[in-house]
């Protein structure tokens, strides 16, 4: 990411990694995880000014507060008990003090939390080591304070995020796919971040929330200030921070014109996904929360080709049990009726995790117990949601694939517990589906290079590309200091693709993909090419991608993807997935570069 312009008029514009598009324009609200580190800022002479305001409106929320809860203390439990808070008053009214503070701001030029905590230190330490008892007491206050302005100049708590009130642009390092998951789409107008990536969970979730955000901007948490006005681009990944009104006028045509074109390509919704020269590829939806069904229809997908159903775990204390399991997927599987839902079993590590199951702490939690490795090795676990993905089957258009297999003797394993499962059900004479429809994505490169060895066992795959392009290239899909290493294009990614096509071709089985690369338009037509029968997106990506396959010719895709196959570099075969889709659909590469 880099800063790319201040100017006078106090506007500051950041490039980041768009993960979600719209735009939008709104106050921040900073938000801070407890316990959060505070990182060291450098800031212009311009900034000094607006820190020291920053630094006075902490003291002045600070003596409230104290005052606020020596009252409380005084009518529970009497004056002398209050007097305490007299220490802690003298301390945020201490000119020496603040003087010191903003005179080694000035000379410092950093953040206010950074030198605040130095004077701070200084004072501590000095304190400590006097000999009268009381100062010596004193040392507390100063520290207890400190923290208390700290936080109050750090902004909103995490937890506080499902009560916010009015719309906003919401800001932290990071947000857990727990936290996105819990943004009310009318009050939170975007998201911004520090970290991450396209392909991070917390990205997938705003997207299926369509909630602009850009992540990957380094520092944003600390350079804007609750109350800032932010706009937003979560399509170009690009953030202003103070906006000048030029740019908000030329910022709201832009707004205008995408949301134009958008409905327009809304209006294909009941048109087929094909070819002109009609090759058919049918789109299903991903979905991430059941919130988001209604709009497979809206949008123009059919069915569901991945349930993520991690969301069924991320949000609450308790865990999810058979019962309701069983209602989730049965519920969702008649609401697409006739279409099929395909129910892909809990996907926890890496970068999901649930309060309410208990993993232990990984060094690389990514190539952990993650996923299959997690439900093979706590089986009790796993039965429950494959019960009631048989019990919801019963009747209904339901299939279900496992996630992170990286061998055939997992599959087995896995669909041996499976077998153990209905005969259970049997047994116990609830209703469960006799013939299950089973895939398994691939999304590691052993299983992609063994996919001749897995496709007897199974009736389908699904490429996971957002992993396979992690895992075969080592470069951590959330981590925003190698994301420019995260390369679809590259002919690793070609190869194995095209290798797990053929050997699903093979054994007559469908080969989807459900990643990323499937809704990223100058990709799409290379992975029809590559022999892709079907691509599973977010459903508000459906229009523009059933736009981009209408404009093609089956044989530019076959044609595309031949010669994709003897380039040497990623950004090469990149320029002729874009010359193509410069050729075919012009718009859409205009709306997306
Ligand atoms: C993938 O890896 O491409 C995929 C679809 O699964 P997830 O993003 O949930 O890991
Ligand atoms: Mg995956």
């Amino acid at each position: 990411m880099s800063s790319i312009t201040t100017d006078p008029a106090g506007e500051l514009v950041l490039q980041g990694i768009g993960v979600s598009p719209g735009v939008a324009v709104g106050d921040a609200v900073v938000f801070v995880q407890e316990g959060a580190a505070v990182s060291a800022r450098v800031i212009s002479d311009r900034d000094v000014p607006l820190e020291i305001a920053r630094f006075e409106e902490a003291l002045i929320k600070t003596r409230h507060q104290i005052s606020g809860i020596q009252r409380k203390v005084a009518d529970a439990l009497g004056e002398a008990h209050a007097s305490i808070f007299d220490a802690h008053l003298l301390v945020v009214d201490d000119r020496y003090f603040v003087e010191e503070v903003i005179r080694n701001l000035r000379e410092k030029k950093q953040n206010v939390e950074v030198v605040l905590n130095e004077v701070a230190g200084r004072y501590i330490e000095m304190l400590s080591r006097v000999e009268d008892d009381y100062l010596r007491e004193r040392a507390a206050d100063v520290r207890d304070v400190t923290r208390r302005i700290v936080k109050n100049l750090a902004g909103e708590r995490m937890d506080r995020m499902d009560q916010l009130e009015r719309p906003c642009i919401a800001v932290a390092h990071d947000f857990s796919p727990s936290d996105t998951a819990g943004v009310d789409r009318r009050i939170v107008q975007a998201l911004i971040a520090d970290i991450g990536s396209a392909t991070s969970h917390t990205a997938i979730m705003a997207r299926a929330l369509e909630v602009p955000a850009v992540v990957g901007l380094h520092d944003i948490s600390a350079r804007v200030n609750s109350g800032e006005t932010v706009l937003v681009d979560g399509g170009k990944g690009l953030v202003v921070i103070r906006p000048a009104s030029e740019r908000l006028l030329v910022y709201a045509q832009k707004a205008e014109n995408q949301k134009t074109f958008l409905c327009e390509l809304e209006t294909l919704k009941d048109k087929p996904p094909e070819t002109k020269d009609g090759y058919y590829v049918p789109i299903a939806a991903n979905i991430e929360l059941p919130a988001e069904i209604p709009g497979i229809g809206k949008y123009g997908a059919k069915g569901i080709g991945l349930l993520r159903t991690e969301f069924l775990f991320l949000d609450d204390a308790t865990l999810p049990d058979e019962e309701e399991q069983t209602r989730v997927y049965s519920e969702a599987a008649d609401r697409c009726a006739p279409d099929n839902v395909v129910i892909r079993t809990l996907d926890l590590g890496g970068d999901k995790f649930s309060s309410a199951v208990k993993m232990a702490p990984e060094i690389n939690p990514f190539l952990g117990l993650r996923a299959i490795r997690f439900c093979l090795a706590n089986p009790g676990f796993f039965k429950v949601q494959l019960r009631a993905v048989l019990r919801a089957a019963a009747g209904r258009n339901i299939s279900m694939m496992y996630p992170m297999i990286s061998c055939l003797s997992e599959v087995l394993e896995a669909n041996q517990i499976l077998e153990e499962c209905r005969q259970e059900l049997k047994k116990e004479g609830l209703p469960c589906a006799e013939k299950l429809p089973v895939g398994v994505m691939i999304e590691i490169p052993s299983a992609a290079l063994t996919a001749e060895l897995i496709a007897p066992h199974v009736d389908f795959f699904s490429i996971g590309t957002n992993d396979l392009i992690q895992y075969t290239l080592a470069v951590d899909r959330v981590n925003e200091n190698v994301n420019h290493l995260y390369k679809p294009t590259h002919i690793s990614i070609l190869k194995l693709i095209r290798q797990v096509v053929l050997a699903g071709h093979a054994r007559r089985i469908p080969v989807a993909v459900c990643g990323q690369m499937a809704a990223t338009p100058e990709l799409v037509p290379l992975l029809i090419g590559l022999g892709v029968d079907e691509l599973s997106i977010s459903p508000p990506s459906a229009p523009m991608i059933k736009e981009v396959i209408r404009n093609l010719h089956y044989s530019e895709c076959k044609e595309l993807a031949e010669r994709a196959m003897g380039i040497r570099t990623a950004e090469d075969i990149l320029v002729r997935c874009r010359e193509l889709l410069a050729k075919t659909s012009p718009e859409i590469l205009e709306l997306i570069s």
